[in-house]
């Protein structure tokens, strides 16, 4: 695969792509390599992926770097965001290796019931292309811990970190066969992870399309499969909210990351009364934002990740005008020379109808929809209507309001005057469309693991079951 630099457009290097036998190359090894690793003290599993979080801060400049070469990530954001997190969410699951315990039940009298948690063996494992290096570690940190074994395909468009984190987890000890990176394409490599017979469980992180055909091709030996599909985040400003911290709070929820993330808040639900103020802070900070080399230190927004993106992001702009809606900034891509050939999109601001595609579908870039409303029972409408539960938030001072909205909203997550928090100890995951399972926090190690339940019967006396004769 030839690797492109989404600054430039220039080849950057080639990468091998794996075809289908190299991932039953890859599942076999691991295999071969679960017994030891899943009977490997659980302390010791924590020992090394502690280490490998060690070596990630060693590696951190060369991390970041990689991650802005390969992504567009602006090298700010790589360095102070994306590299800790990865190291964080490995410390965390080193720190939970030796704490999966397992319940006792009170079960009738002369019983014991416990449960424990084992591993599920090889689990495969696709990441996406917009935070390739902090998925990586969010997917393996739990599914290691917990004792699985692991093939992993990074995103055929951004494979570089995921390569580099390989070479550290060959430093920091974790014995062969534990993980198996195999990069390559989806319909080729990925598609095998989803229909392998021998891999027990997928976790996948992409489009619902994609996502929906895994279910299928997983189908054939029932493997689990987790999904995080994408989402339409609604972050909601209400009349009564501190203005200045919302604008602030709604342009982080878009433009980062350029927008390249399924829990952007992609549509900004404004209370009327508040729209028109909120919308001259808002249109004037994303007007300022410095779009620019991703290594630059000073640039705040960097290309989009691959040429096709920045296509369907831009296309979905004529959509906007289209159905009647309201280019309120950007749209197009900047006119600045120097960024001419790299997949660079201005911050765009469209105001929107409920229904209009720019309201309801995925667009995944630096591209928000501003929706009004008049009253909290159609904020909470226009919330919860679109087909995804992912991310969402709300900006109010109003106690009462903040809990009815985070319990009746349709969404995994839901932050009030705040957006796109992420901890490796909180779960994240979405409803409908976004998906289902958990990844991070003890739901995590609750998806990478089976349950047993084991009976012993201590001093129960057990009449005969079947009553023969007299
Ligand atoms: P995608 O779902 O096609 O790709 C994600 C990963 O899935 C990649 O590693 C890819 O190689 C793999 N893949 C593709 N087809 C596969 C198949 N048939 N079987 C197994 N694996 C397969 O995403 P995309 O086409 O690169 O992006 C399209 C849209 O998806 C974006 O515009 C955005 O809306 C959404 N998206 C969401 C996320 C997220 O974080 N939830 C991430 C990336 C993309």
């Amino acid at each position: 695969v030839r690797k492109l630099n989404p600054a430039t457009g220039e080849v950057i290097t080639k990468i091998a792509a794996a075809e289908a036998e190299d991932v039953d190359v890859a599942v076999q090894a691991a295999q071969k390599a679960f017994p030891a690793w899943a009977e490997t003290p659980a302390a010791e599993r924590g020992r090394l992926l502690l280490r490998l979080a060690d070596l990630i801060e060693e590696n951190s400049e060369e991390l970041a770097q990689l991650e802005s070469l390969d992504t567009g990530h602006p090298i700010k954001d790589s360095r102070r965001l994306d590299v800790p997190r990865t190291a964080a969410c490995f410390r965390y699951f080193g720190g939970i290796a030796d704490k999966i315990e397992g319940n006792v039940i009170p079960v009738e009298q002369g019983f014991l019931n416990y449960t424990t948690r084992e591993p599920i063996g090889v689990v495969g494992q696709i990441v996406p292309w917009n935070f390739p290096l902090m998925f990586t570690s969010w997917k393996l940190g739990p599914a290691l811990a917990a004792g699985n074994v692991v093939v992993m395909k990074p995103s055929e468009i951004t494979p570089l970190s995921t390569l580099k984190i390989a070479e550290l987890i060959k430093k920091a000890g974790f014995p062969d066969g534990v993980v198996n990176i195999v990069p390559g394409y989806g319909h080729t490599a990925g598609q095998r992870l989803a229909d392998h017979p021998d891999i027990g469980k997928i976790s996948f992180t992409g489009s619902t399309q994609t996502g929906r055909s895994i279910v299928n091709a997983s189908s054939g030996n029932l493997k689990r499969v987790q999904l995080e599909l994408g989402g339409k985040g609604a972050n909601i400003v209400f009349e009564d909210a501190n203005l200045d911290a919302a604008v602030n709070g709604a342009a982080w929820a878009i433009f980062h990351n350029q927008g390249q993330a399924c829990i952007a808040g992609s549509r900004l639900v404004l209370h009327e009364e508040i729209a028109d103020q909120f919308l001259e802070k808002f249109v004037a900070l994303a007007q300022s934002i410095r779009l620019g080399d991703p290594l630059d230190p000073n640039t705040e927004m960097g290309p989009l990740t691959s040429e096709l993106h920045r296509d369907k992001v831009l296309a979905y702009a004529k959509i906007a005008v289209e159905q009647g809606g309201k280019i309120l900034l950007g749209g197009t891509a900047p006119q600045d020379a120097r960024l001419k050939n790299g997949y660079f999109v201005m911050p765009t601001i469209v105001e929107a109808k409920v229904d209009d595609r720019v309201a309801q579908e995925e667009v995944f870039g630096p591209f928000v929809t501003v929706i009004r409303f008049k009253d909290d029972a159609e904020a909470l409408q226009i919330a919860n209507g679109t087909e995804y539960g992912l991310g969402s938030g709300l900006w109010t001072n109003n106690l009462q309001r903040a809990h009815l909205f985070a319990k009746k909203i349709k969404a995994g997550m839901c932050w009030i005057n705040s957006y796109k928090r992420v901890n490796p100890g909180s779960p994240f995951g979405g409803v409908g469309k976004s998906g289902y399972g958990r990844e991070m926090g003890f739901e995590a190690i609750h998806d990478y693991t089976e349950v047993k339940s084991v009976w012993v019967n201590v001093d129960a006396i057990i009449p005969p079951h079947f009553q023969r004769g007299e």
